[in-house]
């Protein structure tokens, strides 16, 4: 086979990477501000991403549920699951419009309160401020496609984004993507006067905890790094990166929601784990699964295996849950759990820490949504600096739009695919698909299970220190050459195979980065330096491309 081949430009002013929930809330808001806008999407914006199928809690400040202050809900929000590297200024406009956008989705018809009135239940300590607003929100991506496609703007599915192409001033000029409607991918070039990264999480650079099955993750598995690399490779700067997550939920079901149980995290005895809950709360859920992940890996060291027991459920409640977690994205593991004659009441469900890790960070950005490189906009998990979820996906998605539908204004489109970024990127992936499809050249799966195998065992959220990230990061290094000699013998395999090369380089940058944070913070757990050093309070590692390769760097947190 010889070279890849090219669709005829597109040209837009917005386009937007992601038909996820940011993306989608950025395309609908760009659209309604006049712009052409153009969706580029890996999978099928229906049904894709980390709310494919469901979500069932938007953190969400009402100023009639939680007073005209909002202080007690930042303080709360900054000390739950999301918070912690939030820059606060970004903060501050969140709070000011979550609630317009929970009022968005009510108007276009997905359940936000579906029990009467705003209702708040679930990841709540007792006795505080409960921030998360419960919606049943199991059809919001058709709906958000459908508001879309009515303010005209073009979804283009089977289209993973690559790459961004800004010219010779270092403005946005448009993007590179992958037709993949066909057996044999075509690169797509899209002229565009902003770009909106949208690509979601980094959800399989850290290996599943059931190894064989790789893409058993808790969050959307087509989610790989994408935006993040783009934006680094085209001189964004990226943050936090140092930081790890790891998700708990029902044992080998990798899915997020853990927060939708209404049980209490139990011992084999049924004898309660955390301080938060001794009985089954509709209210709170219980929140030790939150804030104490290590309580997996503890008990289990010592023998012990960890339990959710819904036992003492009410049968009020425990419909309650059901249907929580069947908009939730957590149909399978239900369908699963009556399969097997489960009872709610009789037996408890296994609990674990769900994967190897994953990246805490993403991309910086500004209160605008705004990257370090004019004309780009990120939002949702692509973020380094803001973390809200759903709502963070639905509030800076938003932002992101009317950010990028603005700044195009009064430019004009230029001639992308002429430029040399393009072509750059035509040569060397065309090398994928000429190089022989047989055993001589690494696949895009053994290098996949390699990164993986690499990130979690060297640069996980379990032990940290400068010796083992270095030889970690000597294992990636040698690796990553094989990332030259990858083949694909049609359309899946190539997508899978830029993924790979995306995910090393980001595993790479999350190497330097973890070195340069000498302490321990979080689930950065470094038993070189075992301590948290005060002086790096509100302080976060950044990184960015330069001459000499990557240049990490610190910024204080925004006050
Ligand atoms: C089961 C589950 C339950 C959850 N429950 C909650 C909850 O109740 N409340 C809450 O706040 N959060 C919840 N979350 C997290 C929440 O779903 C995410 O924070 C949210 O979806 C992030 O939105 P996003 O648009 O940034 O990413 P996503 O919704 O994941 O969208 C990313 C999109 O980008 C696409 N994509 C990826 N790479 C490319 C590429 N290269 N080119 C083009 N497209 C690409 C993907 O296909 C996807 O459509 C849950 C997550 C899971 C998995």
């Amino acid at each position: 086979m010889s070279g890849m081949k090219q669709n005829p430009p597109l040209e837009c002013d917005v386009l937007v990477a992601g038909g996820g929930v940011a993306g989608l809330m950025a395309a609908i808001a760009a659209a309604d501000r006049g712009a052409k806008v153009i969706v580029a999407e890996k999978a099928n914006s229906k049904r894709s991403g980390s709310g494919a199928t469901g979500n069932d809690h938007f953190l969400c400040y009402i100023p009639e549920v939680h007073g005209e202050d909002p202080s007690e809900f930042i303080q709360e929000m900054e000390s739950s699951q999301i918070g912690g590297n939030n820059d606060m200024d970004l903060v501050r406009r969140y709070v000011d419009e979550c609630f317009d956008r929970v009022k968005d989705w009510d108007a276009w018809g997905v359940g936000m309160r579906e029990h009467g009135d705003w209702e708040f239940n679930g990841h709540a300590k007792p006795g505080h401020l409960k921030v998360w607003l419960k919606y049943a929100g199991r059809e919001q991506k058709p709906i958000f496609t459908r508001e879309a496609l009515k303010r005209g703007v073009t979804i283009l599915n089977h289209h993973p984004f690559a790459e961004v192409i800004t010219g010779e001033d270092g403005t946005v000029a448009g993007g590179i993507c992958v037709d993949l409607t066909e057996e044999i991918p075509k690169m797509q070039v899209i002229r565009a006067k902003s770009v909106v990264l949208a690509t979601g999480n980094v959800n399989r650079l850290f290996g599943s905890r059931t190894m064989g099955w790789m893409f058993n993750m808790a969050g959307c598995p087509s989610d790989v790094c994408t935006g993040r690399a783009a934006a680094y490779r085209a001189g964004a700067r990226l943050v936090n990166l140092d930081m790890t997550g790891m998700g708990a939920g029902c044992k080998y079901f990798n899915r997020g929601g853990k927060a939708t149980w209404i049980g209490v995290y139990s011992d084999i005895e049924g004898k309660p784990l955390g301080p938060f809950v001794t009985k089954p709360s509709k209210e709170y859920g219980d929140l030790a699964g939150d804030v104490w992940r290590e309580m997996f890996t503890l008990k289990n060291s010592q023998g012990e295996p960890v339990f959710m027991n819904c036992s003492e459920i009410q049968d009020e409640d425990l419909d309650y849950m059901l249907w929580g977690l069947t908009n939730e994205g957590n149909v399978a593991t239900m369908d699963h759990l009556k399969e097997e004659g489960f009872d709610f009441k009789k037996h408890m469900v296994e609990f674990d820490a769900k994967d190897g890790g994953s990246l805490g960070g993403g991309i910086d950005i500004d209160i605008n949504a705004g990257c370090t490189v004019p004309g780009l906009y990120a939002a949702g998990d692509e973020t380094g600096n803001f973390r809200a979820d759903m709502g963070g996906a639905a509030t800076f998605g938003h932002i992101a739009g009317v950010s990028a539908a603005e700044y195009s204004q009064g430019k004009e489109n230029r001639n992308a695919e002429q430029m040399p970024a393009a072509a750059e990127w035509l040569e060397k992936h065309s090398q994928i698909l000429e190089r022989p499809a047989d055993n001589s050249c690494p696949s895009w799966k053994e290098l996949n299970v390699a990164v993986q195998q690499v990130m979690s065992d060297y640069c996980g959220p379990y032990v940290r220190s400068e010796h083992m990230m270095q030889t970690g990061l000597t294992h990636l290094k040698r690796l990553q050459k094989q990332v030259e000699r990858m083949c694909a013998k049609n359309s899946h395999e190539f997508m899978r195979c830029i993924e790979v090369e995306d995910m090393f380089l980001m595993g790479e940058l999350a190497f330097y980065s973890a070195m340069e944070r000498k302490e321990t913070r979080g689930r950065h757990r470094r038993v070189d330096y075992p301590f948290t050093n005060s002086l790096l309070n509100q302080k976060f590692v950044t990184i960015e491309k330069s001459d000499k390769g990557p240049s990490v760097g610190w910024r204080d947190k925004h006050k």
